[in-house]
């Protein structure tokens, strides 16, 4: 195992200038969502040169999106890497040389270095096929931003997953000091869903409520009491947030009691089981308290993104991968993180383990937010996360 891991770690350290070049490639050639079309040509073409199997480029009824086959000398299992690939509406504001040559389209989050990193991955796993045990699948993933289209769910079902035993996946993380790995087993990122509601009442004079179905009363009434649902209802163990993001009346006037309010806001949670008591004790309180008020409610829940759940044997595979290509004293526990990962989507399918790379350096500028027009990473920190790559995926195929 030691041996192998130093071999991974070297052909990685050896592969990072390659790493770095294509990083900038992709840094300075941002595409949005849904719009990665040169992205994926590229990463294409390097897995052709590379010598991958059975390349399949174009996702969801798009051009975007490449999957590809490193075939192990011996027989196994298969074992999923991912990276996605998608930049931000952003303008890039950096001074750097490698900023950002497109208006409106920048790589704000660091999937121009997943891909990249992913690539250095596939050429250390080349390298080594003889003595693979099995396949190694390699997810190149468009449009992780969307949220309402997410490309992870365009790749599973384009057969993405096919025979696949295991999904690994890596975030570089500017909260986080460059070359320290975060994990956590079980929930890890929040699930998103979206709410919208119409408050429906009678509209009338200002001066005369009782002429009108006043539908303002049940909407003031309502926000308040969703609230409740987080203190009451679910266990002051679990984690959870409803927020309310917009409310509007059908008309806005000082002395005319509108006819209509409607809202719309978000939820976060962690588990399956507190999401569905979250949504459904919502639609009770918008229906009775509407009702109550004599409004006609018309809500609709949309669950968005389910919450990114690790694997607790692929969390534990993945902790020690780490420890031995970082060194324990760089892998840690992380925290629940309340932002959304469309990675979710895989580990609904087959077992799936997500970590954290820190990337920060204050010397390196590396440690502004993610989606910030400033947002960079340590780039002497990608071959690390090239060497996890390659280093989860023998390991699972050796011991599986
Ligand atoms: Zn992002
Ligand atoms: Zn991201």
């Amino acid at each position: 195992m030691v041996e192998m891991i130093d071999k991974i770690k070297t052909l990685a350290k050896n592969g990072e200038k390659e790493i770095i070049e294509l990083r900038r490639h992709f840094h300075m050639n941002p595409e949005t969502s849904w719009n990665e079309v040169e992205t994926t040509k590229r990463i294409a073409e390097e897995l052709k040169k590379i010598g991958c199997e059975n390349i399949k480029v174009g996702f969801g009824g798009t051009q975007c999106g490449v999957i590809a086959d490193i075939v192990g000398g011996k027989p196994g299992k298969c074992v999923a890497l991912r990276a996605d690939i998608d930049a931000l509406p952003l303008n890039d504001e950096k001074d750097v040389p490698y900023k950002s040559k497109k208006a409106g389209a920048m790589h704000a989050c660091g999937h121009d270095s997943h891909a990249a990193a992913l690539i250095g991955a596939v050429k250390v796993l080349t390298a080594l096929k003889g003595e693979l045990k099995g396949k190694v699948r390699l997810l190149f993933q468009p449009a992780e931003e969307h949220g309402i289209r997410p490309g992870a769910k365009a790749l599973i079902d384009g057969g993405a997953l096919e025979g696949a035993s295991a999904v690994f996946g890596i975030h570089v993380m500017s909260t986080v000091s460059s070359g320290v790995l975060e994990y956590r087993s079980g929930p890890f990122m929040a699930g998103a869903d979206s709410w919208e509601t119409t408050i429906g009442g009678r509209g009338g004079h200002g001066s005369a409520p009782e002429g009108a179905i006043d539908p303002t009363i049940a909407a003031f009434e309502i926000g308040n009491a969703i609230q409740t649902v987080i203190s009451r209802e679910i266990s002051p163990r679990d984690t959870a947030v409803i927020s309310v993001g917009g409310m509007k009346t059908s008309s806005y006037v000082f002395n005319i009691i509108p006819d209509r309010v409607e809202m719309c806001g978000t939820v976060r949670t962690f588990r399956p089981e507190v999401q569905e008591r979250v949504r459904a004790a919502m639609t009770r309180l918008f229906k009775t308290l509407g009702e109550a008020y004599r409004c006609k409610i018309d809500f609709k829940y949309t669950p968005l993104l389910p919450s990114t759940i690790n694997d607790p044997d692929m969390t534990t595979l993945a902790k020690s991968v780490a420890e031995s290509v970082l060194g324990a004293k760089n892998v840690r526990e992380s925290e629940l993180v309340m932002g959304s990962e469309d990675f979710s989507h895989y580990g609904k399918v087959v077992p799936a383990v997500f970590v954290n790379l820190g990337v920060a350096s204050a010397e390196k500028k590396s440690d502004m937010p993610h989606h910030s027009p400033k947002f960079d990473v340590d780039e002497s920190v990608l071959w690390n996360a090239t060497a996890l790559h390659a280093a989860f995926a023998w390991k699972f195929l050796e011991e599986n």
